[in-house]
């Protein structure tokens, strides 16, 4: 590791110690903006990169609630908001038993870049709970979800702080969070994202982040003079995210052989075609059951506690969570030809499997910029709610697009190397970087 960015780890962990996943963003980012830095003296004197890695302010409550028995439950709620030099935080809620500091200053922190990128005025925030909506009545996701907002509210506004969506957090759980946040403020407003179509969402949305992904890869094929028609993807993943990028892919030419939860992944070698997806979104969307039951209902090979990167595959898409490609994984895909990963979800690589792919050459896309779609049409979302005027759904999609080639854009321009070899680590956290950072000296210290 270069000394310089040793000697700032060492700092970072000594004040934030035990947030493993935090450490692993913020190094990520180090190396590729510490050489940056030293060519660029300005935001080395304004102290920039030791500013962005501290959030502006953390929120820590207690969210007691009531379940069907009429028991007490007790569970931490978090806001996290990181940055603001650009906009209104901006950053989704996650519902996970897994959630603890580290894990959403991690991801408040990628949010920074990955919202700067989008070209949308929005800052870098991220939030959630401990609460784990798995095998809980809509009712008692209902009475966790008023009992958050009812400490959350008086931190967050439309243009203050405003939430979306996350792992375990959908439409059910956006609409239970909103209609808490209206009785208790008296006010319609965009203050949250993902909202329901008939009360201020933006079509699009659900979508968004899965179709920005496998545009993203798209992009990233085409300066190789290549496309996704023909080619065999692996998503992991088969909430939200992982869905949507099944859905553009497939509207694409491509073939998506595989589909996975936290137990296992199915590999359906056929590949899996629009009535197979629909059977996946009814199962995991309303009776909300795991993906083992695709492959009873198909016939196909289920492999349970396994992950989808075994399988041969051109193109990789993670779509479910953090580190979920290690370094041997990640140099069984490239051994199996894989010549493109597009990351759906936050930090799905490890850092050592991030260097195999960057070693190897492969088209690399970092969640920072390939995920974006989804923060950059909720931005669109907060635009339309601010004009109280919604737009179709061929202008979102366009929009959301457009948007897709230009972070594209901005990768290639602050990524391309010597030889030509395109880094999109380091082309994200640079050109997420330079408007965030002259932003922060253009407001002076503060
Ligand atoms: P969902 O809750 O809709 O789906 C998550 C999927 O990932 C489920 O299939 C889930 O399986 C699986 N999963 C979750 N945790 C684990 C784990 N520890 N190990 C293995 N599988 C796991 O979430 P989203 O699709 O919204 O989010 C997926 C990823 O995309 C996250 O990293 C998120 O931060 C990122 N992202 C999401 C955006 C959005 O707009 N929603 C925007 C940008 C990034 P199971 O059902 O078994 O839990």
């Amino acid at each position: 590791m270069d000394p310089r960015v040793q000697q700032f780890m060492a700092t970072i962990k000594a004040k934030n110690p035990g947030e493993n996943e935090f450490h692993q963003a913020v190094q990520e980012v180090a190396e590729s903006l510490i050489p940056f830095i030293e060519e660029n003296p300005k935001y080395k004197h304004a102290k920039i990169l030791e500013r962005i890695a501290e959030p502006e302010r953390t929120i820590i409550f207690r969210v007691p609630w009531l379940d069907d028995k009429g028991e007490v439950q007790i569970n931490r709620g978090f806001r996290i908001e990181m940055n603001s030099a650009i906009g209104p935080y901006k950053g989704g809620l996650r519902l996970h038993p897994t959630v603890n500091l580290g894990i959403l200053k991690f991801l408040a922190f990628e949010q920074v870049f990955k919202n700067s990128l989008t070209t949308l005025p929005m800052g870098g925030g991220k939030g959630g709970s401990d609460f784990d909506p798995k095998g809980k009545s809509d009712n008692e996701v209902m009475r966790f979800c008023q009992s958050f907002m009812s400490e959350l509210f008086r931190h967050i506004g439309a243009d203050t702080d405003v939430p979306a969506g996350d792992i375990g957090v959908g439409g059910r759980e956006i609409g239970f969070l909103f209609g808490q946040y209206k009785r208790l403020k008296n006010e319609f407003t965009g203050v949250l994202t993902g909202k329901g179509i008939e009360w201020g969402g933006s079509l699009i949305r659900p979508e968004a982040t899965g179709y920005g992904a496998t545009y993203f890869a798209q992009e990233m094929l085409s300066t190789r003079g290549d496309k996704l028609k023909g080619k065999v993807v692996c998503i992991s993943g088969s909430g939200n995210v992982a869905q949507y990028a099944t859905e553009k892919v497939i509207e694409l030419g491509g073939k998506v052989v595989t589909s996975s939860d936290s137990n296992g992944f199915i590999y359906d070698p056929k590949g899996i075609d629009a009535e197979k997806l629909n059977f996946i979104m009814e199962l995991k969307n309303v009776r909300r059951g795991r993906i083992k039951e695709y492959a009873e209902k198909y016939g196909v090979e289920y492999l349970e506690g396994e992950r989808p990167w075994i399988i041969k595959c051109d193109i990789a898409m993670p779509c479910a969570t953090q580190n979920e490609i290690n370094e041997e994984e990640a140099k069984l895909l490239v051994k199996n030809g894989c010549i493109c990963v597009s990351e759906g979800s936050n930090m799905p690589s490890t850092i050592e499997a991030v260097g195999v792919f960057l070693n190897a050459q492969i088209l690399y896309g970092p969640g920072k910029a390939a995920n974006a779609g989804g923060v950059a049409t909720s931005g669109l979302e907060m635009t339309q709610n601010s004009m109280r005027l919604p737009w179709s759904r061929e202008e979102v999609d366009e929009k959301l697009h457009t948007i897709m080639k230009n972070i594209h854009k901005t990768c290639v321009k602050y990524g391309t190397k010597d030889s030509g070899f395109i880094n999109y680590v380091d082309g994200a956290n640079i050109g997420g970087f330079v408007k965030v950072a002259n932003a922060m000296i253009a407001q002076g210290v503060v």
